[in-house]
């Protein structure tokens, strides 16, 4: 942190030029006297798959230098957080249109895979480079290196500029009167609005000039796509990755369901919520661009402040660097998860006998999303009915959501396991069934996602073991057949939930 928030050592033609970065470059960064205008800056692409409001696109133009453009197939992130399946899905296409983007304005996207930290100082020798610039992230091993590039680069006597692209306010930006991190989310986002924006929008660049340069690998080789089974063939009618399709996806909420947002955003049968978030995860849109155009539009507070979650996940996750591994709380390190293999299975898809959760478990399996209400009643169900440690379902997102994103995924289980930050109290269990019928009163969620039971009427459909032999067989289901009775009654689940938190309670 101490190295992000520090200047770089300045160089007076830097100083003269405005082209230092924008003021959290570490100690050590050094800036080349002796380049040549041939020498290229190269322009490193990370969750920033945009051409406009691009800070480290744009300023790395103003160097007035032949450009490199380059994406790094990263293969240092630890393990557990590799980029799961269904995020490798999005990244190839975002990669396509941003390649189509940038050859248009007439540099080709570079294409590397391996170690950031090692492919880009050896791209720079390659290149006879002067400069580097990028978009900052804010996970830890992201964090860690970043810093570790700027020293070598430092070392090199090149110059490393980092800018803000992803974020409103970055996370050391917002603090307490007594310069401590935020731990409650309306405080938090209330010191964000006094603060406003840092920036409007940057415009996208009309022309890049390109340095010539020997080529990098094929998108295809990467094998990002899954193709036995293709598990990902329902992604596509519902998804357009790429800058375009991110702007598609906000104008379209705003001139529709941005109106009535604040109703209808935890309706599952219904597009009440922009569907931006894989868009921004990937950076295909920025938060200052969303906020520029939302602001002005009726009734907008609402849509803003889901955004402010998402800068709050981001904040959380920067001074709390474990979050997606430790309970936040740690009171709750000693809570009795259970391990239960088959209903962690059952959850997973979606055969758990409760429609809402069995519907939400499929929509994500088949579209790579779900809805933010069918999050929260799946998750609290692993959680409470099962008992399943929350890191268990944080895994399973990772992997099949297209908007697994660190931050915002571990900030919500944990909110929903009542460990996070400003979270829902442990002890408030969600009734699937009373969910269901609260949020999908028509059922048309259960009915698109769980065919097998269409056919009830909606009286039952969120509790079909509540209906008699007659309306099961005119329906056709045969429960224990055609669809699973319940894995866990709610009444018994919800008591054994409470009485695990009690065991806890003395320490809260
Ligand atoms: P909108 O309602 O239109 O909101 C606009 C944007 O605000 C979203 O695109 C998103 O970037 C942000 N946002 C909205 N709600 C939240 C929230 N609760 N926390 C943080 N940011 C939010 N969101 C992710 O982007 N990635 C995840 O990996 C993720 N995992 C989740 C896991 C659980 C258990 C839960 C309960 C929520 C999770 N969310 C996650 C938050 C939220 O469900 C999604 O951001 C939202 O459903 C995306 O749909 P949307 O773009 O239509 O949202």
């Amino acid at each position: 942190l101490v190295r992000f928030r520090g200047r770089g050592n300045r160089c007076p033609r830097q100083m003269a030029q405005g082209r230092e970065d924008d003021g959290n470059a570490p100690p050590g960064t050094g800036c080349t006297e002796d380049v040549t205008p041939a020498s290229p800056a190269i322009v490193w692409f990370r969750n920033d798959l945009r051409v406009g409001d691009n800070p480290a696109l744009v300023a790395a133009i103003e160097s007035g230098r032949p450009i490199a453009c380059l994406y790094v197939f990263d293969e240092v992130t630890p393990g557990r957080w590799r980029m799961g399946g269904a995020s490798r899905w999005w990244l190839h296409h975002s990669l396509l249109r941003l390649a189509a983007s940038l050859e248009r304005l007439g540099a080709p996207l570079i294409l590397r895979r391996g170690i950031a930290h090692d492919v880009v100082p050896r791209l720079v020798s390659e290149f006879d480079a002067a400069a580097v610039y990028w978009n900052r992230q804010y996970e830890a091993f992201a964090v860690a290196q970043d810093t570790r590039i700027k020293m070598r680069l430092g070392a090199m006597g090149v110059e490393a500029h980092s800018f803000n692209g992803s974020l409103l306010h970055e996370p050391w930006t917002v603090k307490t009167k007594t310069g401590e991190p935020y731990r409650v989310f309306t405080p938090f986002w209330r010191a964000c609005a006094q603060l406003g924006l840092a920036r409007s929008p940057l415009p996208s660049p009309k022309r890049i000039a390109p340095f010539a340069h020997a080529g990098g690998e094929n998108l295809t080789q990467w094998r990002l796509l899954p193709t036995k089974p293709n598990w990902a063939v329902g992604f596509e009618p519902e998804w357009t990755p790429g800058e375009a399709g991110a702007h598609a996806a906000l104008i379209r909420f705003l001139e529709g369901p941005a109106a009535t947002y604040a109703n209808d955003r935890d309706q599952l049968g219904i597009h009440g919520t922009s569907r931006l978030s894989p868009h921004l995860h990937f950076g295909e849109i920025s938060p200052v661009q969303i906020w520029a155009a939302a602001h002005n539009a009726p009734r907008a507070e609402k849509f803003l402040s889901e955004v402010g979650w998402r800068e709050f996940a981001h904040h959380l996750l920067f001074h709390w660097p474990n979050l997606p591994e430790r309970n936040w709380r740690g009171s709750f390190d000693a809570f009795p998860w259970r391990t239960d293999a088959s209903g962690l299975a059952a959850w997973q898809r979606g055969q758990t006998g409760y429609p809402v959760v069995d519907a939400a478990m499929r929509e994500l399996w088949t579209t790579g999303y779900m809805h933010n209400r069918a999050r929260m009643i799946a998750a609290s169900f692993l959680i409470k009915h099962l008992l399943i440690d929350w890191r268990a379902g944080e895994d399973w997102f990772w992997d099949t959501l297209l908007d697994a994103d660190l931050a915002n995924n571990a900030a919500s289980w944990q909110w929903i396991a009542g460990c996070g930050a400003d979270a829902a109290p442990y002890f408030r269990i969600f009734n699937p069934v009373t969910q269901g019928e609260r949020y999908d009163a028509n059922g048309v969620y259960v009915r698109r996602w769980i065919p097998e039971i269409a056919a009830l009427p909606n009286n039952v459909l969120h509790q079909p073991w509540q209906a008699d032999a007659e309306t099961l067989s005119t329906a056709g289901v045969r429960l224990g057949q055609t669809y699973p009775y319940p894995i866990v009654e709610h009444g018994v689940a919800r008591q054994r939930a409470l009485a695990a938190f009690s065991s806890l309670r003395s320490e809260i």
